[in-house]
């Protein structure tokens, strides 16, 4: 639009504007067709990349935005564990159905998936033999308080993407993030481990991905301020979610909160 319509008062005016522009039209979509559309029982049957397995419902951690926890009644923590036959028929149908794909993604889903660290050794193997001459990528996500060096050395040694979560200064990120039993925050334990896997596995670490959940009733000045300067984690890199939405960069998420002056390049640098 030429003009703020909006801001005027004379109607048919605003209607002359808007017929110009091409709308009010008698003109009827009849079909809406997207480029794909047509190979996509061959993408389907053929070309399928990504298969993502739900592991675990149980976790060692309540944080208050959980899916599995909190607000939400469709869901809960439970005992449930994706057994192997499950996780081969998924393989399966994943390798069926992608002789056209060069490159395969292995996803983890959890709860916490290092309580599931053998199953997942299993999945791996598995579809490494089976879908031998492929490039396979993994990537897993976890709270970190109970990976150990076995875990770091078996994900560096088969090049799994992982993402711990952290969101942000210890204040912040203990009021939603918190053991199960003592609902103590998980905070310091997290940064302990960091620490361990940055000496032992430099180059593994520089790596590894850290998701952010952003709570709209936090400071969020001092979780950018936390990312850019603490010694530890300054230079990772970072994907920051607004709490309850989908993923979204820092950049974008601080323009829709209203956050816009707390902009900060370096941040934007590291997750882009
Ligand atoms: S670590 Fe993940 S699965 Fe566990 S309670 Fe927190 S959000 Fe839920």
């Amino acid at each position: 639009m030429h003009e703020d319509i909006t801001k005027l008062d004379d109607i048919p005016a605003k209607v002359q504007i808007m017929l110009q522009e091409g709308f009010l039209s008698n003109n009827r979509v009849e079909m809406i067709g997207y480029s794909l559309t047509n190979y996509l029982s061959d993408i389907l049957d053929n070309k399928i990349q990504t298969l993502t397995l739900q592991v675990t419902q149980q976790c060692n951690l309540r944080c208050e935005y959980c899916i599995y926890f909190g607000s939400y009644t469709t869901r809960r923590h439970s005992n449930k564990v994706m057994d192997f036959l499950t996780a081969k028929k998924g393989i399966d149908f994943l390798i069926s159905h992608s002789q056209n794909s060069k490159l395969l993604n292995l996803g983890f889903y959890g709860g916490e998936l290092s309580l599931e660290f053998d199953l997942i050794k299993e999945f791996i193997k598995y579809i490494q033999e089976k879908a031998e001459g492929k490039k396979i990528t993994y990537n897993i996500t976890s709270n970190a308080t109970l990976l150990n060096k076995d875990h770091i050395a078996f994900f560096a040694e088969n090049d799994v993407a992982l993402t711990i979560s952290l969101d942000g200064p210890k204040d912040i990120h203990n009021k939603n993030r918190k053991f199960a039993v003592s609902w103590k925050g998980t905070f310091d334990v997290i940064v302990e481990k960091m620490k361990i896997v940055k000496e032992k596995f430099p180059e593994y670490y520089s790596r590894i991905n850290f998701n952010c959940m952003l709570d709209p009733r936090s400071d969020i000045s001092c979780v950018n301020e936390f990312w850019a300067k603490d010694e530890l984690l300054k230079d990772s890199f970072v994907n920051a979610n607004p709490e309850l939405f989908t993923v979204i960069r820092f950049t974008v998420v601080s323009v829709a909160f209203g956050f816009e002056t707390i902009y900060n390049p370096s941040i934007s640098r590291q997750i882009g």
